[in-house]
């Protein structure tokens, strides 16, 4: 524990101090230093996950993405090392699985998402193995395993739940293609993005200069392909067809892919390395308790209001980050544009118990990193509606891959991470 002994009792009480959760923190702190606040998490590390993208294609080292998580808790806020429970939101109580009990006056609610790797059978198994590699788990072994690849399939795809940085995977199959262009392999490689999705991305004008990047790169893409199963063993990924259409025959024999047909219509098809994105949910805490949606498709969701970040059922309660039911990109830069709207809003509560007139319009950005040296840097809202940064669009093309925003992701977002926004001054 950070500080003094704990407190039983707090003003605000944290749950999670990943980026969401510092932000918070820090911000409220720099507001209010009487606030009596606690972050309840029992990690020892702080993980900077944007750069392992960077980790992965061997251009970043992974230990610089990471701080003891006693360093970022602002000066003043308790660290309590336990992993909360039990929400008990009547009593307004936290329960932990230490068995201790904290109360509060507000309680944030932000420990972000859960990788479920045993929700895909075989994963786990195949995880295990020198081909199959995923930036969600170790960044480390996807260098590994795109630097000893001889060619043949490469295989990177993503599941059919949310994800965290939805443009993650395809942003391991940039690099890996350029990796192995360097690498003299690629003429020997079919790789292939294989995605649950209908488009490569699903804002214009992005879509259109990534399906460009996707063409140049002679990337084959595979739409409406929902990973449903690995099997090790054999080296194949078995896919779901949710495309128009129930039946996917026609698709099978295109582009000379070792794949085929089993069944009901499932798609097989052989990898001879295998990158992919995990399936991903709420936390089992959140998802069984009283704070998330009980049924509809964000069943298990933190069940939040999508403008003030405010929880609808019980009004101290407020949740941002990975775990709240968002229909926005799950991202460290939307956490940038929520957090001021969940401190605007218990400060202003604390005051007069009134909300304030600070609203989260769903913004989210994916710096899509194209190859080495190049990045995309995509900004949207709610609804799919572009929202590029007026004074950036001013001086470069946001539109495009450039160098400049390669340099903005390698070099300039961490250092603002680290020293302004877990600093709550940005
Ligand atoms: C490969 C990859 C690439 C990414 N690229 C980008 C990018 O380019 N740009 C971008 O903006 N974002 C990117 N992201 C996403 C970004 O990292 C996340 O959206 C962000 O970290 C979410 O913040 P969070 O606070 O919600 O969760 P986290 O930062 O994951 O923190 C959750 C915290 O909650 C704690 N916790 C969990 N369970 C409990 C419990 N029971 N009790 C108490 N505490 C608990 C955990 O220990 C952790 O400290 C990427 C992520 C990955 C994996």
């Amino acid at each position: 524990m950070k500080g003094t002994m704990a407190k039983a009792h707090y003003q605000v009480l944290i749950i999670g101090g990943g980026t969401a959760g510092i932000m918070t923190a820090a911000q409220l702190r720099r507001r209010s230093r009487k606030l009596r606040m606690a972050i309840l998490d029992p990690a020892r590390d702080h993980w900077y996950q944007p750069a392992w993208t960077l980790v992965g294609g061997g251009t970043y080292a992974m230990q610089d993405t990471r701080r003891d998580e006693a360093a970022v808790v602002p000066a003043g806020v308790d660290l309590l090392r336990e992993a909360a429970a039990l929400f008990e939101p009547e009593a307004n109580t936290v329960r932990t699985s230490n068995g201790h009990a904290y109360t509060y006056d507000h309680l944030v609610v932000c420990p972000g998402i859960k990788l479920d790797i045993d929700a895909m059978p075989g994963l786990r198994e195949a995880l295990a193995t020198d081909r199959v590699c995923s930036n969600y788990i170790d960044p480390e072994k996807t260098r590994r395993v795109l630097e000893s690849f001889q060619g043949g399939v490469a295989l990177f795809t993503q599941p059919a739940t949310p994800i965290k940085c939805g443009g993650a995977p395809q942003k391991a199959a940039y690099l890996a293609d350029e990796l192995f262009r360097r690498r003299g392999v690629r003429g020997r490689t079919r790789l292939v993005f294989a995605t649950p999705g209908s488009v490569i991305f699903g804002v214009q004008p992005f879509r259109a200069a990534l399906e460009d990047v996707v063409r140049k790169k002679e990337i084959i893409l595979k739409t409406f392909h929902s990973p449903v199963r690995i099997d090790p063993g054999k080296q194949e990924v078995h896919f779901k067809w949710n495309g128009p259409g129930d039946d996917p025959r026609a698709l099978i024999g295109e582009q000379g892919l070792p794949q085929r047909i089993e069944g009901d219509g499932t798609i097989v098809m052989k990898y001879d390395m295998l990158h992919l994105a995990p399936p991903q949910g709420a936390p089992d805490f959140v998802r069984h308790s009283p704070l998330a949606y009980a049924e509809g498709p964000n069943k298990g969701w933190l069940e939040v209001d999508i403008h003030t970040l405010q929880h609808k059922r019980y009004p101290n309660i407020f949740g941002l980050g990975d775990v709240a039911a968002l229909p926005t990109a799950k991202t460290g830069a939307a956490i940038r544009k929520q957090a001021p709207v969940v401190v605007a809003n218990i400060l202003q509560r604390v005051q007069d118990g009134a909300l304030s007139k600070e609203r989260y319009s769903g913004y989210s950005s994916c710096p899509l990193v194209t190859g080495y040296g190049r990045m995309l840097l995509a900004e949207f809202k709610y609804d799919n509606v572009r929202d590029s940064d007026p004074l950036l669009s001013k001086l470069v093309d946001t539109g495009k891959p450039l160098w400049s925003m390669w340099v903005l992701k390698k070099y300039v977002l961490p250092w603002l991470y680290w020293n302004r926004m877990l600093k709550g001054t940005m």
